[in-house]
């Protein structure tokens, strides 16, 4: 059954809009046994173009998505939120750019768990990297997953789905745990029909808000890197974001997180009164909390 099975849809949006509410409905119904064995946690430990790293969680089952900062600061990091690294279940990678898979050897050996990936994408980083012995690094646990079909991590139901994106085999995430669903979308170079719909109904929504396109313009790229971001297998621009919020959002979130924002052409509060002008727009912001995932320090984890 699902955590929150019994409590009304609409009931259950309304009281994950601030947290510590559920909890206090469960109380008040003298439900607090239940509540125990209901927890769904994602938290944000790093986010940018010098690494990406999160923690999907039920109470059973913690899920690593990416592995682009290294095997130290990933603990480091988590140990800070009070999460126990060797309770991870799996880890789970988007792409190859380093930025997503840096610390990926080092942590699946320490760690022992499987890794989960597509082909291509394993066959990207395999060409790619070398241990310090100049050797291709083996994954002791790999598994092979394909865009498009879903699978279970303990009691966490993933789908990944294609993002348009300048690598091999690039993937979105999607997670239904314990009642609730999770979408993870960064670099994308825009939002195509297929991914709006897998971001449908989403309670936690983690976003790319990666530039803004007048501060990429001004800025101090190269010509031919700023066209590479700004094309269609790029990043997603602070603009195109809040298109997708005004045109295709169900403004179905408790939580949505800014995401994968450029530290040369971006500022996070560019990034989040864009965000917020356009769910104001349709009525939503009070329904949304808009966070901002950061570079240098973990945020806060959310709790469902
Ligand atoms: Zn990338
Ligand atoms: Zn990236």
């Amino acid at each position: 059954m699902s955590k929150l099975g019994f409590v009304p849809d609409a009931t259950r949006r309304e009281l994950t809009k601030v947290p510590g509410q559920l909890e206090s409905y469960f109380r008040s119904t003298g439900r607090t046994r239940m509540l125990r064995s209901m927890c769904v946690t994602v938290s944000m430990l790093a986010s940018g173009s010098r690494g990406n790293c999160a923690t999907v969680a039920s109470t059973r089952t913690k899920i690593l998505v990416d592995a682009g900062v290294s095997c130290r600061e990933t603990f480091k990091r988590m140990k800070a939120l009070g999460e126990e690294p060797h309770s991870l279940s799996a880890i789970l990678i988007t792409h190859e750019h380093s930025d997503h898979i840096y610390g990926l050897a080092t942590l699946a050996k320490k760690l022992r768990i499987p890794v989960f990936l597509t082909g291509a994408t394993h066959s990207a980083w395999a060409r790619a990297i070398r241990d310090e012995k100049g050797e291709r690094p083996q994954l002791e646990k790999m598994e092979r997953f394909e865009s498009g079909h879903k699978f279970q991590i303990g009691d966490i139901e993933v789908k990944p789905f294609t993002i348009p994106h300048d690598a091999a085999d690039p993937v979105g995430f999607t997670f239904r745990v314990e009642g609730s669903k999770v979408g993870i979308a960064t670099d994308l170079g825009y939002v195509p029909v297929s991914v709006r719909d897998h971001l449908r109904g989403c309670d936690v929504l983690v976003m790319e808000s990666n530039h803004d396109l007048e501060m990429l313009r001004l800025g101090p790229y190269p010509w031919s890197v700023k066209q590479r971001v700004m094309s269609r297998v790029g990043h997603l621009s602070n603009e195109a974001l809040a298109d997708f919020f005004t045109n295709d959002y169900d403004n179905g979130a408790a939580f949505v997180v800014l995401a994968h924002l450029s530290e040369q052409n971006n500022h996070p509060e560019v990034a989040r009164r864009e965000a917020e002008r356009a769910l104001a727009n349709r009525g939503g912001l009070f329904q949304n909390r808009v966070l901002l995932a950061a570079q240098s320090e973990a945020l806060e984890p959310i709790r469902l």
